[in-house]
């Protein structure tokens, strides 16, 4: 019996080892080594797959983990369609760090008329479309830079409240800045929305690819149309404060696969080490 115990022990350690254990913040991105460099992997988690990129002549997963994820212990997959092997990590998801913010706006911007509520769900619908619309992948390494020089008036997923009434959470960061500053693409991609909404003003959304799409609301206008290709730094918008807005700033939204995600965690490593959003001198 004592026999059969320790088997069974020994059994359980081996279906539960992990090769390596990850911590991430909710709402960010975890990019992480493969455990074999051979062509044909595969990488699972949260119940779907995520793309993998090469970088320094390794295959790296970048996997989101949306701002809603319960903090805990999650599998990640690895497989290899060649060598039929599979390899166990793990994500370790805890609180993210998110502060509080305290907006007042006008009745009708807090409190919708059936009319007003019927073009919100509208615009609701259309931003859903447009991360679920696929775009080309632009990129080999999907690092953004930010769109615009300011400074953040609101981070990342900030419990709201509006007109002291508790809202959902932040959904991008807001950067003020002067109202017509330049919008730069962080990073290539297409242009999937073009609209002037209730809530957000006038918003863009570009896709790029493997489920990666970025937001930009309340710009005072859009310089592109629908379908329009960007090149990495090119100029498409101006910001505004168009819709729900108490002055101008730009909101900037990125959604991963499905995963609502901090637009902070996207930078690249020039853009990370910056204290506030700065386009080193390419804004004239
Ligand atoms: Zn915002």
């Amino acid at each position: 019996m004592k026999y059969l115990i320790s088997l069974c022990v020994c059994c359980c350690l081996q279906l539960t080892a992990f090769a390596s254990s990850y911590e991430v913040p909710q709402g960010d991105v975890l990019r992480i080594p493969a455990p074999t460099q051979a062509e044909g992997m595969k990488v699972q988690a949260f119940g779907k797959s995520w793309p993998i990129y090469k970088h320094d002549e390794q295959q790296v997963a970048w996997i989101a983990v949306h701002l809603h994820t319960k903090v805990g212990k999650y599998p990640i997959t690895w497989s290899s369609s060649q060598s039929k092997q599979t390899w166990h990590d793990e994500i370790q998801v805890n609180q993210g760090d998110f502060r509080i913010s305290h907006i007042q706006v006008k009745k009708s911007m807090s409190s919708f008329s059936p009319e007003n509520l019927k073009r919100l769900r509208a615009d609701q619908q259309a931003i859903k479309t447009a991360y679920k619309t696929s775009a080309p992948t632009l990129h080999t390494w999907p690092a953004m830079s930010w769109p615009v020089a300011g400074i953040i008036s609101t981070p990342f997923a900030a419990q709201r409240y509006i007109n002291n009434k508790p809202r959902s959470p932040h959904s991008g960061i807001d950067i003020a800045a002067a109202a017509g500053t330049k919008v730069f693409a962080p990073l290539a991609g297409k242009v999937l929305l073009v609209e002037d909404m209730y809530l957000n003003g006038n918003l863009i959304a570009i896709g790029h690819g493997n489920g990666l799409t970025s937001i930009y609301a309340h710009l005072k206008r859009s310089l592109v149309k629908k379908g329009q290709v960007l090149q990495a730094g090119e100029v498409f918008a101006e910001v505004g404060s168009t819709g729900r807005s108490t002055g101008p700033h730009l909101h900037w939204g990125v959604h991963f696969a499905g995963a609502k995600i901090n637009p902070r965690t996207m930078l690249n490593q020039a853009a990370q080490q910056e204290a506030q959003p700065s386009l080193g001198g390419k804004d004239e």
